[in-house]
């Protein structure tokens, strides 16, 4: 609290004012003292001068524009007083002297003083002007007496020291405010700074984006000098930038080399926020390192030259390793986002692109295609004897095996081609800027060249071949589905052996893919719509013409009405995949019509139907028990039945085939080898295939009757080589007389052909065994025979 003396009587001689009067009430203003509260350190010195002095008053005042305002007293109770009244604001006219007045009532200046009339009745007075040493003294210290006296030299020089004590001390007491205040306002800065850098953490920003931010808000208010910044993510880096509040070090530049040159620069896995001194040609700056890491990893540094030390401190670190935390959340959410979008579009096992991503590229590359000058085309890749890699050494083998395919692709393509796989070992690769007429075939055989190399997995040597299908982007409308069939056709051309090594889908190829496709929609359709039936064909004891047997034949009821023979639709039927549901809907249509018909078969001794098998149901796991208990809940006997299997079809090393075979075998079904003589007819793979019958292909018949030698004397050789294993043989495609007699003389009893009987449907071909078998021509012909149905027994 402010308390002002009573006012003494006037009649002071007014002081003049300080030359640059300006300047030290300035001086004073920026000491930011007045009107402070009491301070037991200027009291102790009021206090010491006091007593050094033998005074009984000594006081520390300050001029003020028109007061001088008393910061410490000792002995006296004054506050302020106006400024013409302070003995004071004459002190501070020279900077350099201190003012003594051995007697007031002597000196005309304050002989009418009223403070020398009145309280505190002032007659001696000895005042030291405080200063910094730039002439502008703020105010005094001084001691005060009631009586006229003097000062020895030692008690003026205790005085002066007790001064510049003071002076130092309001020094302190300024650099301590200013402190003070800079440490509040970097407070401010660096919470904004944090705030800023948690928002961004929670916001959306790139780490790019975010690291540009940290750097703009990088307040020039936190004492910065120079900073800079590298995303080790991207292997960016910033410009320099320098602190537009403070001046510029022509150096600066020269500082930044000498950081990165002589090793300074703090290592990029420091695991926290570094200061080093910026090195020999400043060593009074300071270096910050901040280092953005993720789990060990480093991402980003930012770095910071200081022209001075004072921020080495603690909390700045934090603060900075704080942001450095912030930032990393960013990376890690952008890394999770890069790695979630890279496994959604890759492969994960080869890191190939996969079939989404791999379509989108394809639809661009179609768009961008040129009808005149073609320059892009799909390939369609196909491992040659990758299942039987699978099948031998196991699945981790495979998967190994596609690995080292795909980096041998990887090493082929360019940066603009794609490499994808889409399911097992089926490749796509989309080449861009391509010389089609030129370069196509040179990359092709290069491609072909580098695989047919062995792979080495471990001790294992794997050697496999590629069969590709190559389309070419020669126009815009196409679609990709399209595109992707061309491909892959012309590599089933491959595939089958219908290619060497690679084909390319030319417009022949593509005009008969569009034929196939169109049979491949019309037999999907037919299945759907269940206009499937079956024909059955005689297969006769070619010594009397009796009906022995018949081999169950599908058929296809086309939209026109058309009957398709399945020689028309079969591969039909394994391109659109439906062939085990065919398979499927076969036996169950086969017992139906068994059992409608039951007594007319049962009466021909010995009589089954066969029925063709493909080779993928008969290779499923318990197919043999489920059919066996599905004719055994149809009341059929298994002895009713032949399974017919194609010879080429015959894998004798799969145990889940052998083990169908030898159930049914073994419940007393027949397996008979189909179109015998086309595969590998060789003794040994015939020895090892338990069947009982063989079926001679009706190729061996075409030569009969002319006399072609060699065809004769080979179906002589298979007949006795089929006899002398024991099996029963059954001639097919008997067209003519001179085949049937051909092949009694070889001792073939049993065939079917046209000669006999064409596949028919089922009621005429009970009207055939009525009329062809002798055992059922002692039945009585039933009145009204039941008609076969297009719907299946079982759907
Ligand atoms: P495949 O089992 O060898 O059947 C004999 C084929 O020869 C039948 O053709 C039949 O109509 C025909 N054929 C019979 N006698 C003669 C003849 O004297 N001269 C001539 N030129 N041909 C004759 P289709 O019905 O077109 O069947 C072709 C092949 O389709 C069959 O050959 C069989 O492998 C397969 N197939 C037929 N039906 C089915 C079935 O239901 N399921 C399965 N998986 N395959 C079937
Ligand atoms: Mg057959
Ligand atoms: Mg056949």
């Amino acid at each position: 609290m402010k308390k002002m003396n009573p006012a003494p009587p006037s009649g002071s001689v007014n002081p003049p004012l300080h030359p640059r009067e300006e300047e030290r009430i300035a001086r004073l203003l920026g000491y930011d003292i007045l009107d402070t509260g009491p301070d037991v350190i200027f009291d102790r010195l009021t206090q010491m001068a006091a007593a050094v002095t033998g005074s009984p008053i000594s006081l520390i005042s300050l001029v003020d524009r028109n007061r001088q305002w008393v910061k410490s007293r000792y002995g006296c109770d004054l506050r302020e007083s106006p400024r013409d009244d302070a003995f004071c604001a004459h002190t501070i006219l020279d900077a350099e002297k201190m003012l003594i007045v051995p007697d007031s009532l002597k000196d005309p200046r304050f002989e009418h003083n009223p403070f020398v009339s009145g309280e505190p009745h002032i007659r001696f007075y000895a005042g030291i002007p405080l200063h910094n040493g730039d002439g502008l003294p703020i105010g005094s210290f001084c001691i005060i007496d009631r009586k006229p006296r003097e000062l020895t030299a030692e008690q003026i020089a205790s005085l002066k020291d007790l001064a510049r004590i003071a002076m130092d001390y309001m020094e302190v007491h300024r650099s301590n405010r200013d402190l003070t205040r800079l440490l509040q306002r970097e407070k401010e800065v660096y919470t904004r700074l944090l705030k800023m850098s948690s928002e961004m953490a929670s916001s959306s920003h790139t780490f790019e984006g975010a690291l540009k931010s940290v750097l703009d808000h990088l307040d020039p208010n936190l004492g910065w000098l120079s900073c800079r910044m590298s995303n080790l993510l991207s292997h960016g880096g910033s410009v320099i930038r320098m602190n537009p509040l403070l001046p510029t070090d022509l150096l600066i530049d020269e500082l930044w080399r000498e950081i990165d040159e002589q090793g300074r620069r703090l290592p990029s896995d420091t695991p926290k926020t570094e200061f080093i001194s910026a090195g020999a040609m400043r060593p009074e700056y300071a270096y910050l390192f901040v280092p953005v890491r993720l789990r060990g990893r480093s991402l980003a540094t930012i770095e910071m030259i200081y022209p001075d030390h004072r921020r080495m401190d603690s909390r700045v670190r934090e603060v900075f390793d704080l942001m450095a935390v912030n930032l990393a959340v960013v990376a890690e959410r952008e890394l999770v986002n890069a790695d979630l979008q890279y496994r959604a579009h890759h492969d994960a096992l080869t890191g190939a692109v996969n079939r989404i991503l791999f379509l989108d590229e394809l639809i661009k590359a179609i768009s961008e295609a040129d009808p005149l000058h073609p320059d892009s085309v799909l390939l369609f890749l196909d491992l040659d004897g990758f299942k039987e890699v699978n099948d031998n050494f196991g699945h981790q083998t495979g998967d190994r095996l596609l690995v080292e395919v795909t980096e041998r692709l990887q090493g082929l393509c360019r940066e603009k081609d794609v490499l994808g796989r889409l399911s097992g070992d089926e490749f796509v690769l989309l080449i861009r800027d391509l010389g089609v007429s030129d370069d196509l075939e040179p990359l092709l055989k290069r491609i072909q060249r580098s695989l047919s190399q062995p792979f080495m997995l471990g001790d294992l040597e794997i050697r496999i071949g590629t069969s590709i299908g190559v389309a070419i982007l020669d126009r815009r409308d196409l679609s990709t589905p399209e595109l992707l069939r061309r491909s892959e056709e012309a590599m089933y051309l491959v595939k089958n052996g219908e290619r060497k090594g690679y084909c390319i889908a030319d417009e022949a190829i593509i005009r008969e893919f569009k034929t196939r496709l169109d049979l491949d929609h019309k037999i999907h359709e037919a299945f759907f719509q269940r206009k499937l039936m079956l024909h059955f064909q005689p297969i006769v004891d070619l010594r009397n013409g009796d009906l022995c047997s018949a081999e169950a034949l599908l058929r296809v009821l086309d939209k026109d009405g058309k009957v398709l023979n399945a020689s028309d639709f079969i591969s039909s039927l394994e391109r659109i995949r439906l062939m085990p549901d065919v398979d499927e809907w076969v036996f169950a249509e086969a017992i139906r019509l068994l059992r409608l018909h039951i007594a007319v078969f049962a009466a021909i001794p010995d009589f089954r139907i066969s029925l063709n098998i493909s080779p993928a149901i008969l290779s499923t796991h318990g197919y043999a028990s489920l059919s066996l208990s599905r004719l055994k809940s149809a009341g059929i006997s298994p002895t009713m039945l032949r399974l017919e299997i194609i010879e080429n079809h015959l894998d004798t090393t799969n145990l889940s085939l052998l083990e169908n075979i030898n159930l049914f075998r073994g419940a007393g079904v027949k397996i008979a080898i189909d179109d015998f003589g086309t595969g590998y007819s060789n003794l040994q793979h015939l020895t090892s295939i338990p069947c009982d019958t063989i079926k001679i292909d009706r190729m061996f018949l075409k030569g009969i009757p002319t006399e072609e030698i060699k065809t004769k004397e080979l179906l002589a050789a298979m007949m006795n080589l089929g006899r002398n294993l024991g099996y029963s043989i059954i001639a097919e495609g008997i067209e003519n007389q001179a085949q049937a007699d051909h092949l009694l003389s070889l001792g073939c009893y049993y065939g079917q052909g046209y000669l006999y009987g064409k596949p028919m449907p089922m009621e005429e071909f009970v009207a055939y065994a009525r009329k062809h078998s002798p055992h059922v021509l002692l039945l009585s012909a039933p009145a009204d025979s039941p008609k076969q149905h297009l719907e299946p027994a079982h759907s």
